[in-house]
């Protein structure tokens, strides 16, 4: 259980991402995690590097809806700290924590306020011992060995609520190590890949390993790491889920490739169809297509469309052509259907 939500298990996954503002700045830290909120995210992530920032998690809980979690590198008093301040989950790497009485203050804190601890490793940061026994390089293998040294580690100090988390850029080795620790063990895994890029590459990568590792049952949480705006995170994972069926809601778009045939500026019009449909909660598939030749056809799968004609575009719903409109008010007529779709 983080905070008021519960990861693992037959729960649903959960859509995860990390503020990019400054912790100690409450105001700008408040701000983007509801507009995170209002997109989709579930549990936030905010890096924890001085005192203040986690004094600061007590104001930025008061006014937000969503399990807050305290990211810690290496002070084990900002862990210790963020946890009285009322954090809901500390994300930590044991291993650079330091000494085991150092990891027993954080773990006995976190005990006594019921709040879960994420386990968090990289292969960036692989112990020099595991890299040798796994023949001299970072292997899926030395992580998970790692990981799961951490895991003991916190169940001997008596506790058990515990995710794990590991990181890879290599996305196999990321999926291969999933793949081998989620048959190791039953904890809650936090999926992801690591420094996996910009928005196109980021995203790619992130849907490759995701797709694999949640087809196959593995992973209870996920983030989409991108070099970008955290929003991009919420939208890439939420199409991440729905492609594979883990997630319902939300409207679909479907849109052609555009060829030869194409008399619209359909790639305008799709992007705005795109950013016009993230403001409506109805499960309903958009097709924008670029011809009344293949249109209205490849249209007939989704509940309402327009197929481009030379200037203007058909109106389709369930594949029955139902009006033409000029090419300017498409987005608008399509607006207004959206508008009054469930009358
Ligand atoms: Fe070309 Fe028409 Fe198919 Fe779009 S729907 S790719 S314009 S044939």
């Amino acid at each position: 259980r983080i905070g008021d939500r519960c990861i693992g298990g037959d729960y649903p996954i959960a859509i995860q991402s990390m503020c990019n503002t400054k912790t100690e700045d409450v105001k700008a830290t408040v701000a983007q995690i509801l507009a995170l909120e209002a997109a989709g995210c579930e549990i936030i992530r905010v890096a924890v590097p001085t005192m203040e920032a986690a004094e600061a998690i007590t104001e930025i809980k008061k006014q937000i809806h969503i399990p807050l979690v305290a990211d810690i590198h290496f002070d084990y008093r900002l862990a210790i700290a963020a946890i009285e301040h009322g954090v809901d989950k500390i994300r930590i790497n044991p291993g650079n924590i330091g000494s085991v009485d150092r990891v027993k203050a954080v773990v006995d804190k976190a005990k006594a306020y019921h709040v879960p601890i994420r386990v968090g490793v990289n292969s960036g940061s692989l112990e020099k011992d595991l890299i040798a026994k796994y023949g001299g390089h970072v292997t899926a293998e030395g992580i998970v060995e790692s990981a799961l040294d951490k895991v003991h580690l916190i169940e001997d100090l008596g506790y058990d609520q515990m995710v794990i988390s590991i990181k890879s850029s290599d996305v196999m080795m990321c999926v291969k190590a999933h793949e081998l620790i989620a048959a190791k063990t039953d904890y809650p895994l936090h999926v992801g890949i690591t420094e996996s890029g910009t928005l196109i590459s980021g995203n790619i990568k992130s849907a490759v390993g995701l797709g694999i590792m949640l087809n196959e049952g593995v992973g209870h949480t996920i983030r989409v790491s991108l070099t970008g705006d955290p929003l991009e995170e919420i939208k890439s994972a939420k199409l991440i889920l729905k492609t594979l069926g883990l997630r319902k809601g939300g409207i679909e778009v479907v849109s052609c490739p555009t060829c030869g045939r194409t008399r619209i500026d359909l790639i305008g019009l799709a992007n705005k169809v795109e950013n016009l449909v993230q403001n409506y909660d109805l499960d309903i598939k958009v097709a924008v297509m670029g011809c009344v030749v293949n249109g209205p056809g490849e249209a007939r799968e989704a509940d309402i469309g327009v197929a481009g004609g030379i200037g203007e575009g058909l109106l389709i719903k369930k594949g029955e052509i139902v009006k033409k409109v000029p090419e300017d008010q498409l987005l608008a007529v399509l607006k207004d259907e959206l508008d009054h779709w469930n009358k």
